[in-house]
């Protein structure tokens, strides 16, 4: 399926740049200068407020409200309560006035816009010259960064340059919490419960609704010129009003110093929580935009040398992954073991701020190579919500546990009730993601405390779930990856990966019988676990459907799929793309067209299970049928047409896999970025073309080249060592960084590697 990029920015390595102000782009561009520290993220609004369209996005983690559903008629196992993520406080807010006229690049004239993501060192600037009605131009410049090292604080900085006058202007600086969340009735979720101006600092506590958690915004400002000030207080926003005396040529330059501080307990005290916040403003008083940048630009530098990938031969392609590098970052550093990434990070509100099964299919690999306390952090995530787990099993007439399809907070919260409650594969991918992660960052301590929990309580979900006929157990009225078949029986991912779960429980228990029986006591203790049980587990593993014609290898998606009508998905026009909302879903459901990768993603999951011919036929004959309405899913197209050797198809792929929010190749970038995709887009470059594999005994490595590529390098922390990979047309170069070789498989052969560089020559059939 074709899909057509949409471009208006620059092309540049290193930096995003939008030059002239592309006001139909306002909330794309928006979704794409976000930034973010994981504790909290802003969209890239304009700071002086805007007339046209926008979405004043402010986001931290974790910070929400909830409603009802209110289903008209309530059905036992569906979720009432939808949770989301809200738009928080404004704490960017501010507002230009000059000789009585407002600011508004909705109205005002405005030239030499040009808006800059740096992403060397995670900052945004913005600058444009304000012509009045009045005959005056004002250059100004705004640029903000949220601090990795202290991620309470963020800064914006304000430059005026007054071109043809002298005279005064008014700068309002505020913190606003009147933003609303558009999705769920288009209105703040915010009280201000207090305000205060003390000292050099203005605060404002609000809570949120519901869910009573609270935060605690202030900022203080410094600046180079004469001004006088005023404060300004409604409702929701608490500020103060400056009276600039400009010159002409001379720069004046005003400093906002904000700190955080959000308590994510529900119903949290709104006294301590504000003794908090004060306390916090106190600590950071010192706290100086140029010091907290220097820091924070070497946190990137030290960043970029461990994690970058450098493509030579495409700036758009180098551009393109280092975006979702840096986006990945922003959404997960290691920083807090209740964070999770969001499907849309902090970047929008649609999908409310919840993770998803891609969490751990998608993002995961990402952190286990480049940030393992990140990885660890999403796993707690999971361990510290096992008890809303076990209770949606049974609200669903299961035992065990099973994890929501879309949660924030670990409750069940999805609309879709036949996504959530159907698509019960979300527990196996938690399941691929503990095994990866211990093995991978060598975690033991954190697989056998909390992991063989998690994976027990699972398999007993699984194990109540599944049915029983003669030919084997299965699972039925599931729902797939594919979200374009509902209802359906024994889907072959699902079956799949839940066979693998038992596999590795069942092994895990033997493993833990023989080298630490007190604590497998301990545990099978806790969770009351049978021995019947585990004979069960061995038969369902054992016996366990998966459909598949056995004389060509080609597998069978789901029972019956098969057997549904054709369409072919080239005669649909991009007029009625995406589908799911030009079609009527009734009609979406009927035939072999497929929203996105299913049996190709185990296949690549599992890979090292797989032989080439398997995957070939499977890829040739789900591909044609795939429409990629997920932003999920051309990576792993790509991942797998490397493998094959089709090097076309896989650039073809990987082309909107890097690119898919910067090119709104799917149209929807407004609503936030792809942010679980730009992992998939990671996967593309490392997996794809770099064609490593880590579900063997080995890292292996079997790599191509695209044709309009020179080279790739990429670094990866793996064992305690940092392996340095490039590659070229001619060979494929690795090394690493520790005295302690380390045997890796390239093209298929085992090699030992050192801090000296081992130079591998590159088949001719793996260069396009
Ligand atoms: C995909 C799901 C995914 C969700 C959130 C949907 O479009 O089909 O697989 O979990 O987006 O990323």
């Amino acid at each position: 399926m074709a899909k057509i990029a949409k471009k208006y920015l620059e092309v540049n390595p290193w930096i995003i740049t939008e030059k002239g102000f592309h006001p139909e782009r306002s909330r794309v561009s928006e979704a794409i200068f976000s930034l973010g520290n994981e504790y909290m993220g802003v969209r890239g609004y304009f700071d002086e407020g805007y007339g046209g369209d926008r979405l004043v996005g402010s986001y931290f983690n974790g910070i929400y409200s909830e409603t009802d559903i209110n289903h008209p008629i309530k059905f036992k196992g569906v979720p009432e309560i939808w949770h989301f993520m809200v738009s928080a406080v404004d704490w960017l807010y501010t507002r230009i006035e000059l000789d009585g006229e407002l600011l508004d690049l909705n109205q005002s004239k405005v030239s030499d816009f040009e808006r800059t993501l740096d992403m060397k060192t995670g900052t945004l600037t913005r600058q444009f010259i304000w012509h009045t009605q009045s005959g005056k131009q004002l250059k100004i410049t705004f640029t903000r960064f949220l601090s990795m090292t202290s991620v309470q604080v963020g800064f914006q900085r304000i430059v005026l340059e007054a071109l043809n006058f002298s005279g005064p202007v008014q700068v309002t600086s505020a913190l606003d919490f009147s933003p609303v969340h558009e999705e769920i009735h288009n209105r703040s979720y915010w009280t201000v419960e207090k305000t205060e101006h003390r000292g050099d600092f203005w605060f404002a506590l609000g809570k949120t609704e519901t869910v009573e958690q609270h935060l605690v915004s202030s900022f203080s400002l410094t600046a180079d010129c004469e001004y006088v000030s005023k404060d300004i207080k409604d409702d929701k926003l608490f500020g103060t009003q400056l009276e600039i005396s400009l010159e002409q040529g001379r720069v004046a330059t005003i400093d906002k110093r904000v700190c955080n501080h959000a308590d994510k307990k529900r119903g949290s005290d709104g006294d301590s929580v504000w003794e908090a916040g004060v306390a916090l403003a106190e600590t950071f008083r010192e706290l100086t935009f140029d010091a907290v940048l220097a820091e924070h630009a070497e946190y990137w530098e030290k960043l970029w040398k461990r994690t970058d990938v450098v493509v030579e031969g495409d700036d758009a392609d180098q551009q393109g992954i280092r975006f979702c590098i840096f986006q990945l970052h922003q959404t997960n550093h290691g920083q807090d073991p209740s964070s999770n990434v969001g499907a849309k990070g902090l970047t929008g509100e649609i999908y409310g701020g919840k993770t998803f099964w891609d969490t751990e299919s998608y993002c995961l690999p990402f952190f286990i190579f480049n940030n393992p306390q990140a990885a660890k952090n999403m796993l707690m995530f999971r361990y510290n919500t096992l008890p809303q787990a076990l209770r949606i099993a049974e609200s669903r007439d299961c035992k065990g546990a099973t994890y929501p399809m879309e949660s924030l907070n670990g409750d069940d919260s999805c609309v879709v009730w036949w996504h959530g409650n159907l698509e019960i594969h979300i527990n196996a991918a938690v399941i691929y993601g503990i095994e990866q992660y211990r093995r991978l960052c060598d975690d033991d301590e954190f697989f056998y405390d909390y992991g063989m929990e998690i994976i027990l309580q699972v398999c007993r979900f699984y194990a109540s779930r599944g049915n029983w006929r003669p030919d084997g157990f299965g699972f039925y009225g599931v729902m797939g990856p594919d979200e374009m078949h509902t209802f359906i029986n024994n889907n072959c991912y699902t079956n799949t990966m839940a066979k693998k779960g038992f596999e590795l429980a069942l092994a895990e228990i033997e493993k833990m019988k023989a080298e630490m029986p007190e604590k497998l006591l301990k545990l099978t203790d806790k969770i009351s676990l049978a021995s019947e049980e585990l004979d069960e587990w061995r038969k369902i593993a054992d016996k366990m459907i998966i459909p598949k014609d056995e004389t060509t290898g080609l597998f069978e998606q789901h029972e019956g799929f098969f057997k549904l009508p054709h369409y072919d998905i080239d005669s649909i026009s991009q007029e009625e793309i995406p589908i799911e909302h030009n079609w009527a879903q009734t009609r979406r459901y009927r035939y072999d067209m497929i929203k996105q990768p299913d049996v190709l993603l185990f296949l690549f999951l599992h890979s090292s299970e797989y032989s080439d011919a398997v995957k070939k036929i499977n890829y040739e004959y789900y591909t044609p049928r795939c429409m990629h309405e997920s932003s999920l899913s051309p990576s792993i197209h790509s991942i797998l047409a490397a493998e094959l050797g089709k090097h076309e198809e896989a650039s073809a792929f990987y082309a909107y896999a890097t690119r898919l929010d910067l090119d709104d190749y799917n149209r929807n970038t407004h609503q936030g970025l792809h942010m679980t995709s730009m992992a998939g887009a990671w996967l593309n470059v490392i997996y794809g073309f770099g064609g490593m594999r880590c579900d063997g005994d080995q890292l292996a490595f079997k790599p191509s080249m695209p044709k309009k590529w020179d080279s790739l390098s990429f670094r990866i922390l793996y064992k305690g060592s940092t392996l340095c990979v490039k590659m070229d047309k001619k060979n494929i170069t690795l090394s690493i960084d520790q005295d302690e070789p380390l045997t890796v498989e390239v093209f298929g052969k085992s090699i030992e590697l050192t801090r000296q560089e081992t130079s591998i020559p590159m088949p001719a059939d793996r260069c396009a």
